[in-house]
């Protein structure tokens, strides 16, 4: 007969005196096989010590596998696609980027750490198997529908990030054929995960942190098949369970203007990597932050369009990154925003299926689109001969578009692209995370390591923090990078014995 399940929570520890038994002897416990409770995985076994995966899910792959699997790296002069397309990345340019993309509380160390440590992450990725083919996208997409890998994937070129650090491009997208390179990127981790012989239990779902009366941490409940069963972790503990976008209540709680973006992306991400790490005195920090998108272009031409909301104003200059674009549309009031184009630059958007992307309206003149779409009188009008006035003088001193994207919109019909909050798709997931150092270890509010306990990639608040610098391949970087890190941190920690 089963006994009766404990009532373990992910909110409280089970403390240590409190074990009726121990079911399990491990030296490092991994929750989550997502990229990157694989990435601390690969490290930590390949340090010698004893590791045991744990994955809520059949397989392994999470959130990392329906990705891009497009990852940020640069610096040190450049990985060797950035030098072959003719870019130098500078490790200072780099570093710099990461700093405005973190926002105004990055995280200086692992910006540093990560931009002096970024080449030799991306030869890191290709001896763990992942190819990359040496090619390089000069027109602003999304994802390649190709094998092809380097891309513009951030706000690079565009104010203000161009004034503080000499634009590259810095998306690496693995050698895939079509969106999705993120099976590629996992499958390849996961091989290596198997190959250095990391104990894997799939279908067992983390539950409980146990530790000490000081909130050391010395194991985990996990349930599997039903039961609970009594991990020891004598090096530590490492949560990798991905972010809480698909928890509505710690939205609700921590990030609710997020909740204005219909489409969360993930899969499990309920937050509960977070919360065992809160369990024990860890704490959670930038939980108000997301990254948001509705894919508006390509095609690049639509960038010398100009998007404005149901006051018929500008707020953003259009050559940033999608994110950046979709994030200020969130703290926009209203919920009607179009991409307003002209004859000479519109095509329909690559994603106009996927995003719910369609004309709003189309007339022969901008006062026609004005009345058409029943903004005030004056409102669209007066901000399109704005801008074209400007635009013919090759600047913007309103937003700081970038020349090569100015051109006045002056050729009909006049089109404006509906990018309504609630009828198009704005996909989104959650940046804030567990605060943690640059070797992962969890910190409590004053910022003292909790004992044994590590995290990494969305449960984490790592590189990505600030929705409005986000550039895509960060989360990857992040969470492959700074699960290393666990990983090595913890394996090297002095491991407990068997009365502590
Ligand atoms: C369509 C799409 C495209 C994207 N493209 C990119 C891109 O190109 N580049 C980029 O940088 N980012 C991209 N992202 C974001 C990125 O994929 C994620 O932010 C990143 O993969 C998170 O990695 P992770 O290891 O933290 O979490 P995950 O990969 O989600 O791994 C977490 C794992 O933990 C498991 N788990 C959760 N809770 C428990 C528990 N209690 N016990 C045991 N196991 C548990 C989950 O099942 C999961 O397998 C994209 C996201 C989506 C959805």
């Amino acid at each position: 007969m089963s006994e009766p399940l404990a009532s373990h929570s992910r909110h409280r520890p089970c403390r240590v005196r409190d074990v009726p038994r121990w079911d399990l002897d491990t030296e490092i416990a991994i929750v989550g096989f997502g990229a990157a409770g694989a990435s601390a995985a690969i490290e930590a076994a390949g340090a010698g010590a004893r590791v045991t995966l744990f994955e809520a899910a059949s397989g392994h792959g999470g959130t990392s596998a329906l990705s891009g699997g497009e990852i940020y790296l640069g610096g040190s002069g450049g990985t060797p696609i950035q030098r072959s397309a003719g870019f130098s990345d500078e490790t200072e340019d780099f570093y710099q980027y990461l700093l405005m993309a973190g926002g105004p509380d990055a995280d200086a160390a692992k910006c540093r750490l990560y931009a002096e440590q970024s080449l030799a992450h991306y030869e890191w990725l290709v001896a763990q198997g992942v190819v990359y083919k040496n090619s390089f996208v000069p027109q602003r997409i999304v994802e390649p529908f190709t094998d092809d890998c380097l891309l513009w994937s951030g706000s690079e070129e565009a104010w203000p990030f161009c004034e503080s650090a000499r634009p590259c491009p810095r998306g690496h997208t693995p050698q895939w054929m079509g969106l999705g390179g993120g099976k590629f990127l996992m499958d390849a981790l996961a091989r290596r995960v198997q190959a250095l012989g990391v104990e894997l239990r799939f279908d067992t779902r983390a539950v409980a942190l146990i530790a000490d009366d000081a909130n050391r941490v010395r194991g985990l409940v996990v349930r599997e098949g039903g039961v609970d069963r009594y991990v020891r972790a004598r090096r530590g503990v490492i949560l990798c369970a991905g972010g809480f976008i698909m928890n509505k209540a710690m939205l609700q709680q921590h990030a609710p203007h997020m909740l204005r973006a219909n489409t969360p992306i993930g899969t499990v991400d309920d937050g509960s990597g977070i919360l065992l790490g809160q369990s024990v005195g860890g704490h959670a920090i930038h939980m108000n932050e997301g990254f948001v998108t509705l894919p508006w272009y390509p095609p690049e031409s639509l960038i010398k369009g100009i998007m404005i909301n149901e006051q018929g104003q500008r707020f953003i200059n259009e050559d940033g990154y999608h994110g950046r674009t979709a994030q200020m549309i969130l703290q926009q009031r209203g919920t009607r925003f179009w991409l307003l184009a002209d004859g000479g630059i519109f095509k329909e958007p690559e994603f106009s299926e996927f995003a719910k992307l369609r004309i709003g309206a189309a007339a022969e003149s901008w006062e026609e689109l004005e009345a058409e779409l029943e903004l005030p009188a004056g409102s669209l009008t007066a901000t399109v001969a704005l801008y074209n006035r400007h635009a013919a003088e090759g600047r913007d001193p309103l937003f700081r578009k970038q020349p090569k994207w100015l051109k006045p919109l002056t050729q009909p019909p006049f089109v404006a692209l509906d990018c309504r909050i609630d009828f198009c798709t704005y996909f989104t997931f959650t940046l804030g995370g567990l605060d943690t150092s640059v070797r992962g270890e969890v910190l409590t509010a004053s910022r003292e390591p909790v004992a044994g306990l590590y995290a990494a990639g969305r449960t984490s608040s790592g590189l990505p923090r600030w929705g409005a610098g986000y550039s895509s391949g960060l989360s990857l970087a992040d969470a492959t990078f700074f699960g290393r890190q666990a990983g090595l941190a913890a394996a090297r920690r002095e491991p407990a014995g068997d009365g502590t």
